[in-house]
C-alpha cells in the first residue's frame, strides 16, 4: 500500500490534502476516509496515492479511519467528477458534495441490506394441508413459499398479524434473517398501451438503436419523442442494462414519471428534490446495486452511478433548469455528453426546440441528427397567426380578434391557454402624476404587485412590503398597478367569461405539493376551460382539449441585452404554442405583439425554428458570440458597491502579472455591472473571458483563478467561476 493519500475535502479551496495511510488497512482510490481536518473530523475521497511527502512528514496526519475498502464510485463516475472539477474549475471536494446523496457523504449510509422474513428447513417441508385449522399461519407460510422471503413492509401491507409471524417462529418453520443485497432487477412485462410507432418514429428508433455517441433528437412538440425514448430503453432494459433519463423538473411534469411506469413492469427509482436524505440515498443505492431499471431524476441525477448502464435520455435539453445557478455551475445536458463517451453508451438529447449551442453541434457533426418533423397519428398540427398591437386597441390586454377567437373556441366547449409569463397582478406600480415607480430597496428591480394578499413582492430576492396608498416622490394617492400578470389576466377572463372556469398556474399556485396534478385533472376533464399561465405551462403537458394558445407579451425579448433572449423567445413560442391542437381539433395560436413584422418572428412562424436558429446563429456568428466563441465569467458581489469590482479590476490587471507570456486570442471584458447589478442588496460584477479556443481559454481562466485567489480581497468578496454561463445576470 502506498504511504499517502490524496484527499479530496469540502472545502472552497481548490486542492487536495495529503493524509498517512494506516497501516494494514486496506484502501482504494473513490474510498471514503474520514480524517481530521480544521479541528474537525470530515468525510473525504481518496483521489490518490502518493509515495513521498509533499510537505514535512511530520505535519502529516494519519487517517481516522478507512470506510470503504473498495471505492464507494464506479470508476466512470469518479472520473466524471474528476472531469466535472478540471472542466468547471471547481474545488474536487465540492464537486463530490454535489454529486454524492447527503446521508453517503457523511458517511452514513442507510442499510443495503434488510431484515427479512424467511422459511426454516421444517417450514418448507411442512404439509400445508395439516393446517387446516390454522388458516392464518397456513396463509403465511404459502405467502413465504410463493415470494422465498418478505420484508417487515410486505408483511405489513398483508392481514397477517405480528401474532400469527411470532407464532411460526416459536415453531421453527421461519426465521428473521439479514437478506443480501439482490442485484440486477426484473423485467418481465411491457404495456404497450395500443401504440404502434410511426414510420418516423420507427426510422429513428432504427438510427438509435446499437450507436453509441450523441443523437440529438429534434421533435416537433407532440411527435411522440417520448415513444422514442421509450423503444429505445426497452431495448437496453431486454438486456439487462440500466437507462438514465434527465428531465427538467418532476414535481411539475406527473405524467412523465406515470408514462414510465405504465410502460415497464420494472423497478424505477425517481430522484428529485422532494425526496428525504433517506429516500435519496436508497434511490441512489438502488442505482448502483443495479436495482433500478430506470433512474427518472432532475439535473443532479447525471451523477447517480449506474451498476450496467445502457443509455442516457436528456428531454426538453434545451431548458435552463439543466444548468445549476450556484455553486458548481454545471451543465447537467453537457455532463450528460461526457458521461456518455466516458461510459461508451449512447446518449438521447431531445426537444422540439434544441439549444442553439445543440444545434451547432450536430451542424458540426460532432451529434448525430434525428428528427420527427409529424405530430403522431390523428394529431393536428396548430397554425400561428401574428396580432399587430400597433394597429389595434386592447382592452385589459386583450384584442378584438383574439376575444372573438376565445369566445368562438369556449363556445365550442373546447379549451383556450392564455400564457403570459409574468406572475402576480401588475408587474409595475406607477404614479400617475410624477412617474415614480416602487423599486426594491435591495435590488435593481420593480416589484410586482400580488393582488390576492395586497402585497408588493421583489422577485429578485424575495422581499415583499404593504402595498403604499401613497406615492413615496410626491405623496400623490394617483397609483396605478401598470402592465399584466397572471392574477389581473384570471381577473379580466373571470369578467369576461363568467361562465367559464379560468384556472391560473403560475409558482404561486402551485407550489404546494400534487397542485400541477389537480390541475392536470381540472383540464383532462375536457370541458371548456380557460387556463392562464406562465411558462410552467410550456412544460412538456399533453392538454388534448386545448385548441387555442394566446401569448400576450413577448415583446420584453426585442429589448434585453441578453443575446441569447431571443433564442429563447423562439423556444417559449413553439413550446406554449405546442400545446395546442393535440388531439383531432386543429389548434391555433395567437400571438400579440408590437413586433409583428420582424423578420426573426416572421421566420420562426413562417418557416420553422430549423430556420430562425440558422439566422440568429449567422448573425451571432458575426458577432463573436456563442456558440462561435466560448465564454467563462468570474462573477464577483459585495455589500460595498466599489468592492467587487476592485477585485475583478486587479484579477484582470496583467501589468504586474510575472513572467508567464500571455496567452493569444482571449478577449477580456469588464468588469462589468451584471444586467442586473444589485440584487439582494450585493453589488455584482463579472469579468467575461472570451475565446474561440476552448484550450487556451480555460489556460487563462486558470490563470486568473490563480491569480484570484492570491489577492487579499478574495476573502472580502463573493466571488466565483461560471464556465459556459447562460446569461449575464
Ligand atoms: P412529444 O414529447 O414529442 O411532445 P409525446 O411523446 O408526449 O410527444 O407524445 C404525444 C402523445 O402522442 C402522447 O399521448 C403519446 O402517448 C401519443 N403517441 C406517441 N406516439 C404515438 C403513436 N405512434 N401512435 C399513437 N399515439 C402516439
Ligand atoms: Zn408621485
Ligand atoms: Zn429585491
Amino acid at each position: 500500500m502506498p504511504n499517502y493519500l490524496s484527499v479530496a475535502i469540502p472545502t472552497p479551496l481548490r486542492k487536495t490534502f495529503q493524509y498517512r495511510h494506516l497501516d494494514n488497512t486496506s484502501v482504494s482510490i473513490g474510498s471514503r476516509v474520514r480524517v481530521s481536518f480544521a479541528n474537525r473530523v470530515v468525510t473525504g475521497i481518496v483521489v490518490g496515492f502518493d509515495e513521498s511527502p509533499a510537505i514535512d512528514p511530520g505535519r502529516i496526519k494519519p487517517v481516522t479511519k478507512v470506510l470503504d475498502e473498495s471505492p464507494l464510485l464506479p470508476p466512470a463516475i469518479f472520473e466524471l467528477c474528476i472531469k466535472t472539477a478540471r472542466y468547471y474549475k471547481h474545488p474536487i471536494g465540492e464537486v463530490f458534495s454535489t454529486a454524492l446523496p447527503k446521508l453517503i457523504r457523511q458517511g452514513k449510509d442507510p442499510a443495503e441490506s434488510e431484515t427479512r422474513l424467511f422459511l426454516t428447513s421444517p417450514g418448507t417441508r411442512l404439509d400445508l394441508e395439516s393446517l387446516h385449522r390454522a388458516p392464518a399461519r397456513k396463509a403465511l407460510l404459502r405467502l413465504l413459499r410463493a415470494e422465498a422471503s418478505c420484508s417487515k413492509q410486505q408483511l405489513k401491507e398483508t392481514e397477517i398479524t405480528p401474532h400469527t409471524i411470532k407464532a411460526i417462529i416459536d415453531l421453527g418453520w421461519a426465521e428473521w434473517r439479514e437478506s443480501d443485497p439482490v442485484e440486477g432487477y426484473e423485467f418481465s412485462s411491457v404495456n404497450y398501451e395500443g401504440i404502434i410507432p410511426s414510420t418516423g418514429q420507427q426510422a429513428v428508433v432504427d438510427q438509435i438503436s446499437g450507436n453509441t455517441g450523441t443523437c440529438l433528437l429534434h421533435g416537433i412538440t407532440g411527435s411522440g419523442k417520448t415513444e422514442v425514448y421509450l423503444r429505445v430503453i426497452e431495448q437496453h432494459l431486454r438486456q439487462g442494462r440500466q437507462a438514465l433519463v434527465l428531465v427538467p423538473e418532476i414535481g411539475l411534469t406527473p405524467q412523465t414519471v406515470q408514462r414510465f411506469s405504465t410502460r415497464f413492469d420494472a423497478p424505477i427509482a425517481v430522484m428529485h428534490s422532494g425526496l428525504t436524505d433517506r429516500e435519496r440515498a436508497l434511490a441512489w443505492l438502488d442505482a448502483r446495486g443495479g436495482r433500478a431499471a430506470i433512474v427518472l431524476g432532475t439535473r443532479s441525477a447525471i451523477f447517480t452511478p449506474l451498476k450496467k448502464p445502457g443509455i442516457i435520455v436528456v428531454d426538453e435539453e434545451h431548458d435552463v433548469s439543466f444548468k445549476q445557478w450556484e455553486g458548481l455551475r454545471y451543465s447537467a445536458r453537457d455532463l450528460a455528453v461526457l458521461r456518455g463517451k466516458i461510459e461508451g453508451i449512447p446518449v438521447i438529447l431531445g426537444s422540439a426546440t434544441p439549444a442553439f449551442e445543440s444545434l451547432h453541434n450536430a451542424n458540426k457533426n460532432r451529434y448525430t441528427l434525428a428528427r420527427l418533423s409529424e405530430r403522431t397519428p390523428g394529431a393536428e398540427m396548430e397554425t400561428y397567426r401574428l396580432i399587430d398591437t400597433n394597429q389595434t386597441k386592447l382592452q385589459e390586454g386583450f384584442s378584438k380578434p383574439l376575444l372573438k377567437t376565445m369566445r368562438d373556441r369556449l363556445s365550442a366547449g373546447e379549451q383556450v391557454l392564455v400564457f403570459i409569463n409574468r406572475r402576480g397582478f401588475a408587474p409595475v406600480i406607477f404614479c400617475n402624476q410624477c412617474q415614480w415607480i416602487a423599486q426594491c430597496r435591495h435590488c435593481d428591480s420593480r416589484l410586482t404587485y400580488h393582488l390576492s394578499q395586497h402585497i408588493l413582492v421583489c422577485h429578485h430576492c424575495g422581499h415583499q412590503e404593504r402595498k403604499v396608498t401613497n406615492c413615496q416622490a410626491c405623496k400623490a394617492t394617483d397609483l396605478a398597478p401598470l402592465g399584466l400578470g397572471t392574477q389581473r389576466i384570471e381577473q379580466t377572463l373571470g369578467q369576461l367569461f363568467p361562465d367559464i372556469p379560468v384556472i391560473r398556474v403560475d409558482r404561486d399556485t402551485t407550489r404546494r405539493k400534487g397542485a400541477m396534478a389537480g390541475f392536470i385533472d381540472r383540464v383532462s376533464s375536457g370541458k371548456a376551460a380557460i387556463l392562464v399561465g406562465t411558462q410552467l405551462l410550456a412544460k412538456g403537458h399533453h392538454f388534448p382539449g386545448i385548441t387555442l394558445v394566446a401569448i400576450l407579451d413577448i415583446d420584453a425579448a426585442f429589448f434585453s441585452s441578453d443575446f441569447k433572449s431571443l433564442e429563447k423567445m423562439g423556444q417559449l413560442i413553439l413550446q406554449v404554442g405546442g400545446r395546442a391542437g393535440r388531439a383531432k381539433k386543429a389548434g391555433k395560436v395567437i400571438i400579440q405583439t408590437q413586433f409583428a413584422g420582424h423578420p426573426l418572428l416572421q421566420t420562426l412562424i413562417n418557416k420553422g425554428y430549423t430556420e430562425f436558429a440558422n439566422d440568429i446563429l449567422a448573425e451571432r456568428k458575426k458577432m463573436g458570440l456563442p456558440p462561435y466563441y466560448y465564454h467563462t465569467l468570474i462573477r464577483a458581489e459585495s455589500r460595498d458597491p466599489l468592492l467587487a469590482k476592485t477585485f475583478l479590476e486587479q484579477v484582470a490587471d496583467t501589468s504586474t502579472a510575472s513572467s508567464a507570456a500571455p496567452i493569444p486570442d482571449i478577449n477580456v471584458l469588464g468588469p462589468v455591472p451584471a444586467l442586473m447589478e444589485k440584487k439582494a442588496n450585493r453589488f455584482r460584477q463579472l469579468l467575461l473571458l472570451a475565446s474561440q479556443s476552448r484550450g487556451r481559454l480555460h489556460k487563462e481562466l486558470a490563470r486568473k483563478i490563480e491569480r484570484a485567489e492570491s489577492l487579499p480581497l478574495a476573502k472580502k468578496v463573493n466571488w466565483a467561476v461560471d464556465v459556459d454561463p447562460i446569461d449575464l445576470f
